[in-house]
């Protein structure tokens, strides 16, 4: 894994609001990879900060454990396969709404717009995603 420069990391904290996107908690915060790590390819290419995300050192362990799902529904994490993190939107709860990472701001969409972002993106996985976030932890009969 390649470490994110210092301005990106700066630049990424200042976009989220130096709080953690997750909880809104605020320390301690770390740069969390959207992409999973270690299948990025070659050492040396630094991650945008559209492929990171604040998060709180609890929330980040929790991404790569018990929350993996909800991070990928959410746009806090993003599958190894997609080249461009940016396409995929992120969910802000503290914000309750959607943005798109575009350099090093954001933007607020509506939900239609993340869907079809979702969409183009990961198919009818992120349409099962959206059902299953929004209808409960278990999700049965959303299929
Ligand atoms: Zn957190």
């Amino acid at each position: 894994m390649t470490a994110p420069t210092k301005q990106t990391r700066t630049d990424t904290y200042t976009r989220d609001g130096y709080r953690c996107v997750m909880c809104g908690g605020v320390d301690p915060l770390t740069f969390q990879h959207r992409r999973a790590v270690g299948t990025r390819g070659s050492k040396g290419i630094l991650p945008p900060p559209v492929d990171g995300l604040t998060l709180c050192a609890v929330c980040n362990q929790r991404c790569e454990a018990d929350m993996q799902d909800s991070a990928l529904s959410h746009g806090w994490k993003v599958r190894s396969w997609v080249k461009s993190p940016e396409r995929v939107p992120v969910y802000y709860p503290g914000e309750l709404g959607w943005f798109r990472l575009e350099g090093v701001t954001r933007v607020r969409i509506s939900s239609a717009v993340a869907m079809e972002m979702g969409c183009s993106v990961y198919g009818d996985e992120w349409m099962r995603w959206q059902a299953h976030r929004m209808f409960g932890a278990d999700g049965r009969g959303m299929r």
